[in-house]
């Protein structure tokens, strides 16, 4: 099956409006007019209608890094599916491993925001992966699956039909360490195996990033595995040059 590859970049907690401009329209400028790689960008809340602004009519995607797994209501400091629609998102970043680990996410949480983002017409981009300490005692695909089988029995498998997955080990997420190809080719096409346990055709077609310390000179050989559908994007996607080398790259 061919996927359409993608690329989103997680911008986390940086930059500021007149950087922000600057880093828009570099890349909107130096983006190829022949590249048929989706390309996705997640800013901080507070720049959404101004990057929503800055990114109308050029086709590339707006997408924010967090949702709240509430409709409304008494939940100061969060923000909603609607809250984000409003601004012309089409995808949220769900359970990134710092909401997990920093902010104390729970597979459960992650598998209600990934509900709650399907529910909005929005396409969640659902993170899995292990720690370090995982990973060295030889239980990546049982964290993996772990994370994985929750979302499916909370959302249901029909739910994945516009997912996307990002698998970023956290040992490698702003580490400068990056999983080999070879170690990440193997654990989507685990993630793929356990999502064709349920169905064959979301397993085929759903699109599974790789996120990671991905940067100019390794994209190409991480994408180039079969099941390797494109990057989510952290540092790298603040310096234009290189997030638009990054994007080439699934060529
Ligand atoms: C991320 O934040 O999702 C990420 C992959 O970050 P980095 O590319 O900086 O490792």
């Amino acid at each position: 099956m061919l996927r359409q590859p993608l690329v989103a970049a997680n911008w986390k907690m940086n930059g500021t409006l007149s950087e922000n401009q600057g880093l828009i329209s570099d890349i909107k400028s130096g983006l190829a007019s022949d590249l048929s790689t989706e390309i996705v960008i997640c800013p901080p809340y507070p720049y959404l209608p101004e990057i929503q602004r800055l990114l109308d009519g050029c086709g590339i995607q707006l997408g924010a890094q967090n949702v709240s797994e509430h409709e409304s209501g008494a939940y100061t400091g969060e923000v909603s599916v609607s809250m984000l629609k409003d601004y012309g998102c089409t995808y949220v970043i769900v359970g990134h491993s710092e909401r997990r680990n920093i902010y104390g996410e729970s597979d459960h949480v992650v598998a209600e925001k990934f509900k709650m983002v399907v529910s909005c017409g929005m396409v969640p981009i659902l993170c899995l992966g292990e720690l370090l300490d995982e990973r060295e005692a030889g239980i990546t695909e049982e964290v993996v699956s772990r994370q994985l089988l929750e979302v499916i029995n909370i959302a249901g498998i029909d739910s994945f039909e516009n997912a996307v997955i990002a698998y970023e080990p956290v040992w490698a997420i702003g580490t400068g360490l990056t999983a080999t190809p070879e170690q990440a080719e193997e654990v989507h096409a685990f993630i793929r195996l356990q999502l064709a346990r349920h169905s064959d055709s979301i397993a085929d077609r759903i699109k599974i990033l790789y996120g990671g310390s991905v940067k100019a000179d390794n994209a190409a050989e991480l994408f180039s595995r079969a099941d390797i559908d494109g990057g989510l994007i952290g540092g790298a996607s603040l310096i234009a040059t290189d997030f638009l080398t990054i994007c080439q790259s699934t060529r």
